[in-house]
């Protein structure tokens, strides 16, 4: 992942808003918890990646800048045990203890527990998620023309 430039004007503005919505979203799913398998990490484990917009993925790039850029090969979270990881395609913000390195500015889908596990978290109502999403995607519009189109986490990764 390259390390941005992001000189969009207002661009600190656009981040305290989008950090706004993922407190809420992170009070909406408070007091769940998940086992930590690190497997939502690992797209091709799961099959299922967040779809994230531009401002999101932008702050993510922030938060790998201020920890002094991507993280270095010997410090990335191994393929879990009886797994060669060539299918994994883990998250390079995976680290090898199994933290998020940029946990304050992981994307909203990282937030909301989209694991199959995750009975409870179900049971937040599907439409106060959609009014999240709602003001993510017009903070995104805000960003970039085209922002509010989510795009595959694991394929902006890739571009860096
Ligand atoms: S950003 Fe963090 S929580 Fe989201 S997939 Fe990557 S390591 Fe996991």
């Amino acid at each position: 992942m390259r390390r941005p430039r992001d000189d969009t004007p207002g661009i600190e503005a656009l981040f305290a808003e989008l950090e706004g919505v993922y407190r809420d979203a992170d009070a909406l799913f408070a007091g769940w918890t998940c086992p930590a398998s690190t497997e939502c990490c690992r797209f091709g484990i799961t099959g299922l990646e967040p779809y994230v917009t531009s401002i999101e993925f932008a702050l993510v790039q922030r938060a790998v800048a201020r920890n002094g850029g991507p993280l270095q090969a010997a410090r990335r979270a191994l393929p879990l045990d009886g797994n060669q990881g060539l299918q994994e395609r883990r998250c390079p913000m995976l680290d090898a203890s199994g933290r998020c390195s940029v946990y304050a500015a992981r994307p909203f889908g990282c937030r909301t527990f989209f694991c199959a596990r995750a009975i409870e978290a179900r049971k937040v109502p599907h439409k106060r998620v959609l009014e999240l999403v709602r003001r993510i995607e017009q903070i995104a519009a805000r960003h970039v023309d085209g922002g509010d189109q989510p795009h595959r986490f694991g394929k902006l990764l890739e571009r860096g």
